[in-house]
């Protein structure tokens, strides 16, 4: 099958347009026509090779939300027509302790949709049904697709580790994952504070979030000892002896930002605190569904910004200089 793509014909390179081969779907995947599609810094990572993993030309894209067109052995042939959400992960092999276990996100043979793949800039992409997310009623599937990468990276440290809605819960970092990530700390009942480096230009906006307080970045020190939980989305080095020292004992700093340089973290304040380290990639497909019927609950989304999927390098340069608020949609068609 002939498909449309937006590929990278080498490293750093500017998307073209083209065509590509696409194979039918395989047993237990189906095929997508592409609706819309989230813009991920991870595009970014995959088209500057960042990680090393990257194959040309690449098709990135893997915030997608589209309909079922075809599907393979194995799959129930009335979710052709059905719209469902795409993320980071196309498949999993399905027979691992972990794919058994319900934690598919962590198996050894997953199939990212951008590695080794075609993603979701494009008119067509495939994927395995369990990846494939239902958009529940009350969800808009033109601004849903961000919540598939962005959205469950920070939904999976509430939902997947239990967090009390009676925790002090800080978000560092208000951006395309930090402006979710108050959202749902909100709605799951927590007391949220916005930690950020421009508070003037940011606390009206992490109010509207969910807010109830925003503390300069260069000011953590002064909130010694109060949270329960730190989503950290910046991906920068910190002072990381006030982020540390503005735990509560027992408290947990969970990591989301992909820092280059090491974290060096003291140990007396873990000893003394019981304090914990963590992060976290994604999460399952089960946590998917929570998180898409817990935002249609409660009337969360992204906020994006809508470019016409032919305007994709005006929305990469956009983000590569942080110029957006919080998170683009490209539409389709291809
Ligand atoms: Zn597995
Ligand atoms: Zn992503």
């Amino acid at each position: 099958m002939q498909i449309t793509v937006w590929q990278a014909d080498s490293v750093g390179a500017l998307l073209q347009r083209g065509t590509a081969q696409l194979l039918e779907p395989g047993p237990d995947e189906a095929l997508l026509e592409v609706l819309h599609g989230g813009l991920c810094h991870s595009d970014l990572s995959m088209i500057d090779n960042s990680w090393g993993v990257s194959a040309y030309p690449l098709v990135p894209g893997h915030e997608v939300v589209g309909r079922v067109v075809q599907v393979g052995e194995g799959v129930d042939p009335s979710l052709v027509g059905q719209l469902r959400g795409l993320g980071w992960i196309a498949g999993s092999c399905r027979h691992c302790s972990w794919c058994l276990g319900g934690e598919a996100n962590l198996c050894a043979d997953l199939e990212a949709t951008v590695v080794g793949r075609s993603g979701g800039f494009a008119s067509h992409v495939k994927g395995h049904q369990d990846w494939l997310i239902p958009i529940p009623e009350g969800l808009s599937p033109a601004d849903a697709g961000p919540l598939f990468c962005g959205g469950i990276t920070v939904f999976a440290p509430l939902l997947d580790e239990a967090v009390s809605p009676t925790a002090r819960v800080a978000v560092i970092g208000i951006g395309g994952l930090g402006h979710m990530a108050l959202q749902f700390a909100k709605a799951w009942g927590c007391e949220v504070t916005a930690i950020t480096t421009h508070p003037e230009r940011k606390a009206a906006e992490a109010t509207a979030f969910g807010a109830h307080g925003v503390v300069a970045l260069s000011a953590l020190a002064d909130q010694a000892g109060r949270f329960d939980l730190i989503i950290n989305t910046s991906n920068h080095s910190l002072d990381w002896d006030a982020v540390v020292g503005s735990l509560a004992p027992r408290g947990r700093l969970h990591q989301l930002g992909v820092v280059t340089e090491p974290i060096p973290l003291q140990a007396f304040p873990f000893i003394a605190g019981r304090l914990q380290f963590t992060g976290s990639p994604t999460s399952s497909p089960a946590s998917l569904r929570r998180m898409v019927d817990f935002c249609a609950r409660h009337g969360i989304k992204p906020q994006v910004e809508h470019l016409p999927m032919a305007e994709i390098n005006t929305a990469i340069e956009r983000l590569r200089k942080g110029d957006v608020r919080y998170r683009f949609v490209l539409d389709g068609p291809v």
